[in-house]
């Protein structure tokens, strides 16, 4: 057996590992598996699942074309409402969404497959690359649309399907937001996120410009001044500090940041991970950080979370997910001081909480974790000086405040997504907001 190295290193594990380490969490069905799992459907006329779609996709009629054969038209269906169904059905949690509320579920407690019959239908089309949206014709109206996440590409596809133009200012080098740069590696396999955007891009009429970051290249008012409507979806580029002492110590880095790496590696190998990890946080960042630093080879990884198990974000299903890795879950600890020695970490010491008055309160008791190196994913948060926030674009709780219709309170300005004040940090809801306000800017040009 080869002893792990001690630190933070590269090359843990062979190559073959790597490669079945990090491969689809789940495989496509076949053919023949997606006939089956079709048969399962009620077909029911009130569908519950589709309630719980925030896309509102008619989930018994796209499980409807499959049982009968018709794969393209079931993916229509899909990307009728959402045309990142894609990604959505690879990544969304639908133990929490369409299959926690699905009668098979209520009733045998196992929903039908909806996931995994999205993907079949969405895969198949893509791979043929079958094209179902025609733009309407040109309406002459030009759109700026800031961030190539899953709100802008949505908000965009479905402005070019109306008639209008749309540029795209994106930030980074690579387009598709979080699906290119924070989801976790085995949900989205082989580039599909930049397949995705290629797929959605070429109805026509949306043009990305690439490396072009609103507040650094131009300002709020350029697009203002340039375009009939402009359109925020620019998610949330900060992160929250932990509040501990030492946080500021070689070794601990931000979950979101070790992701994008990891997400970009060409080569896993190269990429260096402790021996013993600590993540701080609760959520789906939290869980995807911890899982793959256990992929990449570290020997204990521990995630740290303020509450109880109840109280995390991420979903059963994916804490048992972490469990399955190998990841322990520990609850009630709050991070007070990071211990280093000559640069290297030694231990995180961590406070006991508990709920006094109904507030959050440490409680006296401490514990240390000897780990070298420590994960941060306690939330994210809105980059406000990118918008010179001021003047007329308020916040509210630290994000762009938005009306039902998506409007900001900057008129020809709508938001949607992780950096609205609605966004509720799911891929699914971004594309649904994003859709919403296409359609709502729409209307407003037209009227
Ligand atoms: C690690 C991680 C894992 C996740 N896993 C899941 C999951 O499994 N399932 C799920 O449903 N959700 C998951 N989420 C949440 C999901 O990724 C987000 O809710 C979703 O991506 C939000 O889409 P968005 O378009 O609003 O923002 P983003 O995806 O963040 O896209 C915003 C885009 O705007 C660009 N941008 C930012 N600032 C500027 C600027 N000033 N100028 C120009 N461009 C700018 C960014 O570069 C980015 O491309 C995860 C999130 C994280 C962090
Ligand atoms: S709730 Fe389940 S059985 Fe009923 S339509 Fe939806 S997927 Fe089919």
């Amino acid at each position: 057996m080869t002893r792990l190295k001690d630190g933070i290193a590269p090359g843990r594990l062979s190559a073959a590992q790597y490669r079945d380490n990090f491969s689809d969490l789940h495989p496509p069905l076949d053919d023949h598996e997606a006939l089956v799992a079709a048969d399962r459907c009620y077909f029911c006329h009130d569908a519950p699942c589709m309630n719980a779609c925030p896309t509102s996709i008619d989930i018994p009629l796209f499980i409807r074309e499959i049982a009968t054969g018709n794969p393209l038209g079931s993916a229509k269906t899909i990307f009728d409402q959402n045309i990142l169904g894609g990604m959505c059905a690879r990544v969304c949690p639908t133990e929490q969404l369409c299959e926690e509320v699905c009668v098979r579920e209520t009733a045998e407690g196992k929903p039908v497959e909806i996931g995994r019959l999205q993907r079949y239908a969405t895969d198949t089309a893509m791979a043929v690359n079958a094209q179902f949206f025609l733009r309407a014709p040109a309406t002459g109206k030009k759109i700026a649309v800031v961030g190539a996440g899953p709100a802008g590409l949505a908000c965009a596809h479905r402005l070019a399907m109306n008639g209008h133009e749309v540029e795209i200012f994106e930030a980074k080098k690579k387009s598709g937001g979080l699906n290119e740069y924070g989801i976790a590696t085995y949900k989205t396999v082989d580039g599909f996120a930049q397949a995705e955007v290629n797929y959605v891009t070429a109805i026509g009429g949306i043009t990305i410009h690439n490396a072009k970051s609103l507040g650094r290249d131009f300002k709020l008012a350029d697009l203002t001044s340039d375009y009939d409507a402009v359109f925020l979806g620019m998610g949330l580029g900060g992160v929250n500090a932990l509040d501990a002492k030492g946080e500021d110590a070689k070794g601990v880095a931000d979950a979101v940041d070790f992701i994008a790496d990891l997400r970009q590696a060409k080569d896993l190998g190269k990429l260096a991970i402790g021996r013993r990890v600590v993540v701080i946080g609760g959520g789906m960042t939290a869980i995807d950080a911890a899982i793959q630093s256990k992929l990449l080879g570290a020997e204990e990884v521990t995630i740290c979370y303020r509450r109880g198990a109840e109280a995390m974000k991420a979903s059963r299903y994916e804490q048992e997910l972490a469990a399955s890795k190998g990841v322990t879950i520990r609850h009630w600890l709050a991070p007070k001081r990071i211990h280093d020695k000559k640069g290297k970490l030694r231990t995180i010491e961590l406070e006991y909480t508990e709920v006094r008055n109904g507030k959050l309160k440490g409680s006296g008791e401490t514990i240390e974790i000897a780990c070298d190196q420590v994960f941060k994913a306690i939330g994210q948060m809105l980059v406000a000086d990118d918008l010179g926030v001021g003047g007329r674009l308020e916040l509210e709780r630290g994000k762009i405040r938005i009306d039902k219709e998506g409007c900001t309170s900057l008129a020809g300005v709508w938001a949607g997504g992780d950096c609205s004040s609605t966004g509720d940090d799911l891929t699914v809801s971004a594309v649904a907001q994003g859709r919403d306000a296409a359609e709502s800017i729409h209307r407003a040009l037209a009227g």
